[in-house]
């Protein structure tokens, strides 16, 4: 388990007046050494919000909280190195901790995938967004838009209740889409990173050196760098980054926590 004490000083629980996210994993596209692909642990107010649930994600999020203190999910697209551990959490809300009705916010073709395969006991309540969605998910403001990716991806702006501070979640996508289209001036900014410039325009993705001068246009203040490929070493990820942002760039540590 990695550090709960970020350089900033936040610590794992933070306090009701805190946001935090908590890395669950940060390999992109597949998982790597003992390392989990996409997931983050969102908390403010009590609200738990996990956003991703690639594959260990799950395993690392009970480090962190119980299954039954979930309080909603958000996947961001279809791809399983962004929700494959959904299943493990079906078959534990549904015999283990007899949930019912947990909030579970997707585009239309994953919630289509899934629902197929689902029956009246379901645990879970599947809600549709898509590019442009407003939805308050606990105390949170969501408003998804539509990224550079196939199939539907949705990137978030989170608007915390009761705090100024606004983050940016731009899920997987390559350069055309604009980290911009969340607003101007995003406090902190989660994006995707996943390959060296060496690779770009191979998939679609961005590199790191891509995602530091989207964010750079956008004015974000921080930039944390997740989506990395396990081939990668994050730490020229950074540097590579930082060059190209200008400004504070750290990598997403899984099971690190940091505060908005
Ligand atoms: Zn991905
Ligand atoms: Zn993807």
């Amino acid at each position: 388990m990695g550090p709960d004490v970020t350089p900033n000083g936040a610590n794992d629980n933070g306090t009701d007046d805190d946001v935090t996210i908590t890395v669950l994993g940060s390999s992109g596209s597949y998982p790597g050494p003992g390392s989990a692909c996409s997931g983050y642990l969102l908390r403010h107010q009590g609200f738990r919000l996990w956003l991703d649930a690639g594959p260990g994600t799950m395993a690392n999020l009970q480090t962190h909280i119980g299954l039954a203190d979930v309080d909603a999910v958000v996947l961001s697209h279809e791809h399983p190195d962004h929700w494959s551990d959904l299943d493990g959490f079906y078959i534990a809300c549904r015999y283990v901790e007899t949930r019912t009705d947990v909030p579970i916010y997707a585009p239309a073709g994953l919630c289509d995938m899934m629902r197929s395969e689902i029956d009246e006991q379901s645990p879970f309540d599947w809600r549709e967004i898509t590019d442009k969605t407003k939805v308050a998910i606990g105390p949170f403001q969501f408003t998804f838009s539509r990224t550079d990716h196939p199939p539907e991806t949705l990137a978030a702006r989170i608007e915390p209740a009761g705090n100024p501070r606004v983050l940016g979640y731009t899920a997987d996508t390559g350069p055309a889409w604009a980290i911009e289209e969340l607003g101007l001036g995003l406090d902190l900014v989660v994006s995707e990173a996943t390959f060296l410039h060496d690779r770009e325009g191979t998939s679609p993705h961005m590199s790191a050196r891509q995602a530091g001068t989207a964010a750079r246009a956008a004015q974000a203040k921080r930039l944390l760098i997740t989506h990395i490929w396990p081939i990668v070493d994050p730490e020229q990820s950074v540097a590579e980054a930082r060059e190209a942002f200008g400004g504070p760039v750290e990598y997403a540590r899984m099971n690190a926590t940091y505060q908005l």
